[in-house]
């Protein structure tokens, strides 16, 4: 989508610190961490949330939960345990529409979610 701030990172109009990247899948550093390890992994098609997310043809939630398994293990938190998130919408907190999930992690995260 032409003004999302995500597709521009993805097309590499905005620099991003990228940690992985396939046809389907773009992970980068989030610019504001809550974590030793904050990464954001978006698919590369836009689409805004979750819900749009699993209605796209050629579903991308397998790919994702791919990605984030290869991440974690290269961030070296796969055996010591991370969180993933995606907010969505207002009451979510969504503040960027195009899907995105948040892996933290690499320090112990309180057990409040909300
Ligand atoms: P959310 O509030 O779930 O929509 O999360 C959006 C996330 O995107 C926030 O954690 C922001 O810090 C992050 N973010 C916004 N712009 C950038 C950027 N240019 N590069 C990296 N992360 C960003």
């Amino acid at each position: 989508m032409e003004n999302c701030i995500f597709c521009k990172i993805i097309r590499g109009e905005i620099p991003s610190n990228k940690v992985f990247e396939n046809d389907r899948v773009y992970a980068f550093r989030d610019i504001n961490p809550q974590a030793p390890v904050h990464i954001l992994v978006v698919p590369k098609k836009h689409c805004a949330n979750i819900l749009e997310g699993v209605e796209l043809k050629d579903n991308v939630m397998v790919d994702i939960a791919e990605a984030i398994a290869e991440i974690v293990k290269a961030e070296g938190i796969d055996k010591t345990g991370f969180r993933v998130i995606t907010n969505c919408g207002k009451d979510g907190a969504q503040s960027v529409e195009h899907l995105h999930f948040h892996i933290l992690g690499g320090k112990q995260l309180t057990e409040q979610m909300a």
